[in-house]
């Protein structure tokens, strides 16, 4: 379970991320939602740990992981991250690449990554480059590395965004599966209304800073807290 607490986030006096609370339980998806330059990525950053909160705590399965004087270090912290340019090392194989993040024996890790690799259907692309695949077999490399290490948190900043239309509802469906059969908790921030009622089990609608609504996407979806919700959801058919 992640749990943040309180964070907030100044850039030169001006407060970017206002007081966000949020827990997310194992194995859930909840969606961040919210206009540009509401604070969506710079929340996502803090809770990696690649930025740092002015006020606030992060707790994970009930371990401090930081507050304002203590940080733990993001490759510490079982956080996996997937951002839209997920850039995979274009100088390492695609087995390489899922085994990056991975310590221990090399039999081990290989099996995990044929694992991962199975389960995105690329077993065929083990010992290829990154050129050699097409954008959304790169996404797929992506993901299987960012799980790898299995992280009990994921947060996906606008992962599919990069991709179109058709490819976009396979890989979605596809990934969500996988991080539920793992167990893991994810946070996704994505400007598709409709991807974020398909996967999300909870929806937080973010404004200027601030986390204004919460709930089930059902019910936000019916009962949207300000206009810009409303517009948001009415693109859904
Ligand atoms: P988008 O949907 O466009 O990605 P976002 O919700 O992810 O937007 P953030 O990237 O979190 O928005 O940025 C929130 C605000 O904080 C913006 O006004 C941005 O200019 C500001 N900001 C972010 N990072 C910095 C920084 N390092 N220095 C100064 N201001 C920053
Ligand atoms: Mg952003």
């Amino acid at each position: 379970r992640l749990e943040i607490r309180n964070l907030t986030r100044r850039f030169e006096g001006k407060t970017v991320v206002d007081d966000v609370s949020l827990s997310i339980l194992p194995g859930h998806v909840t969606c961040l939602l919210g206009p540009s330059g509401c604070g969506k990525s710079t929340t996502l950053r803090m809770i990696a740990g690649v930025d740092t909160q002015d006020e606030g705590e992060i707790y994970l399965d009930g371990a401090l992981i930081s507050d304002n004087q203590h940080h733990i270090p993001p490759e510490q912290r079982s956080i996996g991250l997937m951002f839209q340019d997920f850039a995979l090392f274009p100088h390492l194989s695609v087995a390489e690449n899922v085994a990056f993040g991975l310590n221990g024996p090399k039999a081990e890790q290989r099996k995990r990554v044929e694992t991962l690799l199975g389960r995105v259907g690329l077993m065929h692309h083990i010992d290829a480059f990154p050129h050699e695949l097409s954008g959304g077999e790169q996404q797929r490399v992506a993901l299987a590395r960012a799980l790898a290490p299995k992280p009990r948190v994921m947060l996906m900043d606008e992962p599919f965004s990069g991709l179109d239309n058709r490819l976009r509802d396979g890989i979605r469906d596809e990934t969500l599966a996988l991080l539920k059969e793992e167990g893991t908790s994810v946070l996704l921030v994505t400007h598709e209304p409709e991807e974020a009622m398909r996967m999300a089990d909870e929806i937080a609608l973010m404004r200027g800073g601030k986390i204004v609504q919460r709930g089930a996407p059902y019910n936000i979806y019916n009962a949207p807290v300000d206009r810009a919700a409303v517009s948001f959801f009415s693109d859904i058919n």
